[in-house]
């Protein structure tokens, strides 16, 4: 403990799992918690697929961290900073504007979308998903292509053609949406230029590599269903403004281009001096404290989880239970007790194809249609309560001081 009697607790990254330890860890008001993100808000990148069905506006799929953080009793508090780096030695977070000290350590930062180095022309022409702006703008970029079409002239337009290149869990979610939300948009309208090709490539055998069968079999049969061309068994090389090349040797004809081919540890992660694996994401221990320093813990998207030997796949549903049990951890060493091992796995799965339908497996239960979309919404209905009604608190608090 501090020797001014409380314990000096900071959470670099207010994502899935960095809020999920800010919250557990501010029950105990013997913990002075600071929150750092680069970003005001926290994103919730489980909604993407209605941002881009103009089902939510951005403010619905993002929760202030400011107004969240004042919303507990006074024992949190939020900077919106950059962390640049970590002196481990001097128990210092170092941000774009000053050094922190810390008594324990919460690392939450993410991960990226892999901008592949080797596939030519990605990062000029394609788009992540995975930041909000980047998000928006896709969605903007989206509708804009719709617009544009529908000033073409009639039938003889040239189609609309969309490349989705990766088809885990986000590209399949995104390239359904926008599959059923230009379906929804030309059948309310009577426009004549109603020609849309989205195309979803995946470098393995097949969509959804490693999930369960049934959900691949669900959802290959609702894209196609939708219109969308799947290509399996090839990779995007190159890309120019207009076409993308595959490993095939196709050339794709393309407006715009989503990029959801894998992650990568971001920026902070690189610069730290810790041990990580081949893929450069951090490697923590079964209590998932980082090694060598039993007070710096490491969870969701930025580290890697293994289960009696198996990989176990980041998500935000991982990401969260890693902030409970890292927050447990830290208070179990405040109070010289154990450390609890990890046993955490998925708790389910729930995959977004289209306007109200999804496919879903929650603990051995298959859910399809309209009860896995009900399902699906209830989640995360539930979960932006939880920080909507702290962030409203918070507010509350800002404006009557
Ligand atoms: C389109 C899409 C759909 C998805 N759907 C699902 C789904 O249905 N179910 C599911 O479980 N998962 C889903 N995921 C995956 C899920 O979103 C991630 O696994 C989850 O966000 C990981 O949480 P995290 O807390 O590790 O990181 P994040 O939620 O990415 O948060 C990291 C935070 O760290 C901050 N940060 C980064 N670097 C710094 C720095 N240097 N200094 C300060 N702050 C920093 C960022 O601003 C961010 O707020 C989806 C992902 C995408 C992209």
């Amino acid at each position: 403990m501090n020797t001014n009697n409380y314990n000096k607790i900071i959470v670099i990254g207010g994502g899935y799992g960095g809020i999920k330890a800010v919250a557990t860890l501010a029950k105990d008001k013997i913990n002075q918690v600071t929150l750092i993100d680069k970003n005001a808000y926290h994103f919730m990148q489980t909604d993407v697929y209605e941002l881009i069905a103009n089902e939510k506006d951005f403010a619905k799929v993002s929760v202030d961290l400011f107004t969240y953080c004042s919303g507990f009793d006074g024992n949190v508090s939020f900077y919106k900073q950059e962390v640049c780096n970590i002196d481990f030695n001097n128990k210092k977070v170092i941000t774009d504007t000053q050094r922190l000290s810390y008594d324990y350590l919460v690392i939450a930062v993410g991960a990226r979308t892999k901008f592949v180095k080797s596939i030519k022309g990605l990062k000029e022409y394609a788009h992540g998903v995975k930041a909000l702006h980047r998000a928006m703008y896709f969605k903007q970029k989206f509708e804009m292509s719709l617009f544009k079409k529908v000033q073409e002239n009639g039938i003889t337009c040239k189609p609309l053609s969309i490349v989705v290149a990766g088809a885990g869990l986000s590209g399949v979610e995104i390239a359904a949406q926008m599959a059923s939300f230009a379906k929804d948009f030309y059948s309310s309208n009577n426009f004549l230029c109603r020609k849309l090709n989205i195309m979803l490539v995946s470098s393995s055998k097949q969509i959804l590599k490693g999930m369960d069968d049934v959900l691949v079999k669900k959802s290959q049969k609702r894209l196609l269903d939708l219109g969308v061309v799947i290509k399996t068994q090839t990779r995007v090389v190159s890309l120019i403004k207009e076409s993308v090349t595959l490993s095939s040797g196709e050339i794709i004809p393309m407006d715009f281009m989503i990029f959801a081919g894998g992650i990568e540890p971001n920026g902070l992660i690189y610069n730290l001096d810790l041990e990580k694996n081949e893929r450069g994401f951090l490697t923590t221990n079964d209590a998932l404290h980082v090694s060598r320093h039993k007070e710096v813990f490491a969870i969701g998207d930025c580290a890697t989880l293994y289960n009696n030997g198996k990989f176990i796949a980041p998500t935000a549903d991982v990401a969260e239970q890693m902030g409970e049990l890292c927050s447990q951890n830290i208070m179990n060493l405040i109070y010289n007790k154990a450390l609890k091992k990890h046993n955490i796995k998925s708790r389910g799965v729930l995959i977004a194809l289209g306007r109200r339908y999804a496919v879903g497996k929650v603990v051995n239960f298959h859910l399809y249609g309209y009860f896995a979309y009900l399902m699906k919404k209830i989640i995360e209905k539930v979960y932006f309560m939880q920080l909507d009604r702290h962030s409203k608190k918070g507010c509350r608090k800002i404006f009557e001081e």
